[in-house]
């Protein structure tokens, strides 16, 4: 009763319980209106989230709609199945990991190793740097570096003649033979001896 005694003493004119009734009612129309409208843009923003979501995750089309669906009948119940069930990672993100894979195999398979006590070299190393392996030649012309088993110098054509074989000259020997003396001790190799 106290709170129609302070609307008696707050208006001017007396005004029975009917007409407050009808003024708490006039109040509460649009306060419900105006939930009714934010539950209805909440759950269609519900809707349309689930629907991005899932496109970003799947190209299947039956579970984009599967999950748009499960949401619009279950509004918040449905979403929380969503998460649940949602793949793990969106499709970016695993494009993203695929390149990654892809850069790191493509790393290692790059990441070359001396042929003899298999330490890491640079595929510009001549020779290897912890035993001395022979592991490229320089080009006699351009200067460019070369397999050791190619004949042709594949920059500026020019043939650099056969090497010499890793089992037939080990690259340990090599390294303290001046290599005049090693042309001089393989008559059979008289065009690589010329590439010092
Ligand atoms: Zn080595
Ligand atoms: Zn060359």
């Amino acid at each position: 009763m106290n709170f129609s005694l302070v609307l008696l003493a707050t208006s001017p004119k007396a005004s029975s319980s009917p007409d407050i009734m009808g003024t708490i009612q006039s109040l509460l129309g649009p306060i419900i209106g105006c939930l009714v409208m934010f539950l209805v843009i909440f759950s269609l923003s519900l809707i349309i989230w689930t629907f991005r979501d899932i496109r970003a995750r799947t190209q299947d089309f039956v579970s984009q709609i599967l999950a748009t669906v499960l949401v619009a009948l279950f509004n918040v119940g449905g979403l929380f199945i969503y998460l649940i069930l949602r793949p793990r990672q969106t499709l970016a993100e695993i494009y993203e990991r695929q390149l990654e894979e892809e850069s790191l195999l493509a790393e290692m398979t790059e990441r070359q190793t001396c042929t003899n006590c298999h330490a890491r070299v640079e595929s510009d190393f001549q020779v290897c740097p912890s035993c001395g392996q022979k592991l490229k030649r320089s080009c006699p012309k351009c200067e460019r570096l070369l397999e050791l088993r190619w004949t042709y110098c594949p920059y500026c054509a020019s043939n650099v003649g056969s090497a010499p074989m890793p089992g037939n000259m080990p690259g340990i020997s090599m390294q303290g033979v001046p290599p005049s003396s090693s042309l001089q001790g393989n008559p059979s190799m008289p065009v690589s001896g010329n590439r010092y």
